[in-house]
């Protein structure tokens, strides 16, 4: 692997022979528009990451409580080290003492595309991240419309924000994190999951 490996901070927190999640490397870039996913994981604290797919991975962001429909609510996005694709279907449980030990559900899953723009022209999506400023438009199960991920804090404390935008996808009222807690891919709760692997 080249010095530059993007996943080479994500396998060196892992033991793949005690973890069942991905090692990464199997899988090539989708074709059509690319993946996102958010995956509900039951760590030390739950918390939903938020993943787009860019140039091969699944760039990563840990939202605590998970994303809102209510363009009013702005939900902290901690960024977190670059994840294979194949993780976007990952569903199961990691071990005890391994790293993010805890159950791993995909809650929402579908494409994207990137709706960036400065000054009337659209930025590709790896130098809107580098910039901080990430417009997307999704299309999952659970999570549809435009929202917005822009970055507050850089440094070691890096942290963002994930909004909503006002579009006709906006909705105050629908709080899918209360309402549709179960797997987008396999309908499985959390405990299903838990004792299922
Ligand atoms: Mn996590």
């Amino acid at each position: 692997m080249a010095e530059d490996d993007p996943l080479k901070p994500y396998r060196e927190k892992r033991q793949f022979c005690r973890t069942p999640e991905p090692s990464g490397g199997g899988s090539g870039p989708s074709r059509g528009d690319p993946l996102f996913v958010v995956q509900k994981h039951a760590a030390k604290k739950l918390h939903y990451d938020f993943r787009l797919e860019l140039e091969g991975v699944l760039k990563s962001w840990a939202v605590p409580k998970g994303p809102s429909l209510n363009p009013a609510e702005k939900r902290l996005a901690v960024p977190t080290e670059d994840h294979p694709l194949e993780y976007a279907h990952f569903e199961g449980v990691i071990p005890e003492g391994e790293y993010g030990a805890g159950t791993v559900m995909v809650w929402d899953i579908g494409t994207f595309r990137n709706l960036t723009e400065k000054k009337g022209k659209p930025v590709p999506l790896a130098e809107a991240v580098a910039h901080g400023h990430v417009k997307v438009w999704l299309q999952g199960k659970k999570l549809r419309g435009g929202f917005s991920l822009t970055r507050f804090k850089t440094g070691k404390d890096e942290a963002w924000l994930l909004v909503k935008n006002q579009d006709e996808m906006a909705d105050a009222r629908r709080d899918p994190v209360a309402e549709e807690p179960d797997s987008a891919l396999s309908g499985r709760s959390l405990e299903e999951i838990a004792r299922q692997g």
